[in-house]
């Protein structure tokens, strides 16, 4: 069996996707007819403004998981660049929860919704977006610090941080590959945050105590091969397969499909043909995902008996 076919096959956990980079050029198009939005000025996001357009953007995006038999996503939103824009904050998540209640009936997949706390936007508004998101516990499961970079964000943040902790969100926090001070963000993160998770988070590689911390912790690190490319020429896969060889629970996501090219699927088979992994490492990466998600008992036992039963079914052809 090639190992894109069994990529394809193998169903999978979605860690690291932010929905505003899921928008993809036709319902960007249909939606700024719809909002009576020129597409040529501005930003993408402008033409995301109601309830419907919010559900429709998640739609898309859990069809298309679906298709690459995406089984649990835990999917980020921006919530403070709609706010900025006028848009009231529960349009966005009911929006998008409506979104996912859909794909859990419809699709089989089931879908977390994660508030990205925005960095490069002044921190108080990132503050009205956490303090509007504790109205919607049932609906939003997790806190994630990304969008943007700024270079003292996790001091920044770290109070912050604190508080959607002390709320009852799951945290994950961006540690972008080689940016300034990354293993000093890192250990931040780790050591005074507590973060759950970290995207990215590759550069814990070149510092032996961050690497023993997240070993000692099981700290998830949702990497993605094609968006890391996209935003700086280099995959960073030998680096991503090392970390998963040593033991790191790494996790492959898809960052900002529409613009990284690529989602789930793409991500994974980029990855082994850079990296070379075996069947077992494959299949090893959505055992990480899901262990690292924050998904209920029943979703985690219903994948892990697809994932055995899809390790036999396919045994005889590897
Ligand atoms: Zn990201």
């Amino acid at each position: 069996m090639e190992h894109a076919a069994f990529t394809a096959g193998i169903p999978k956990v979605e860690l690291h996707l932010h929905l505003e980079g899921a928008l993809e050029p036709d319902l960007e198009r249909e939606l700024a007819r719809r909002n009576g939005v020129d597409p040529a000025r501005g930003t993408a996001v402008e033409v995301l403004v109601t309830r419907a357009d919010f559900h429709d953007l998640a739609a898309a995006c859990f069809r298309r998981l679906a298709a690459q038999d995406v089984r649990h996503a835990e999917v980020s939103f921006d919530a403070q660049v709609h706010l900025a824009r006028g848009v009231a904050f529960e349009d966005v998540v009911l929006g998008l929860h409506d979104a996912a209640a859909q794909a859990r009936r419809d699709l089989g997949l089931s879908v977390g919704l994660v508030l990205s706390l925005v960095r490069d936007l002044p921190l108080e508004s990132a503050e009205a977006a956490l303090e509007a998101a504790t109205g919607f516990r049932e609906e939003i499961m997790g806190v994630g610090l990304g969008s943007g970079a700024r270079d003292d964000a996790p001091a920044a943040f770290a109070p912050l941080l604190a508080r959607a902790r002390a709320a009852g969100f799951a945290l994950s926090a961006h540690g972008d590959p080689a940016r300034g001070d990354a293993p000093g963000h890192l250990r931040r993160l780790l050591e005074d945050v507590g973060v759950d998770r970290l995207d990215h988070g590759t550069d814990v590689a070149g510092d032996p105590r961050l690497l023993a911390l997240v070993l000692e912790r099981g700290t998830g690190l949702t990497c993605s091969p094609l968006s890391n490319a996209a935003a700086t020429g280099d995959s960073r896969a030998p680096v991503i397969a090392d970390l998963l060889r040593r033991g790191v629970k790494v996790a492959v996501g898809s960052g900002r499909p529409a613009r990284s090219g690529g989602y789930a699927t793409e991500n994974v088979v980029a990855l082994t043909r850079e990296a070379d992994l075996t069947f077992d490492e494959i299949i090893r990466l959505q055992r990480n995902a899901i262990e690292i998600s924050w998904a209920g008992e029943q979703v985690r036992e219903e994948f892990l008996a697809e994932l055995d039963a899809f390790e036999v079914l396919v045994a005889p052809d590897l």
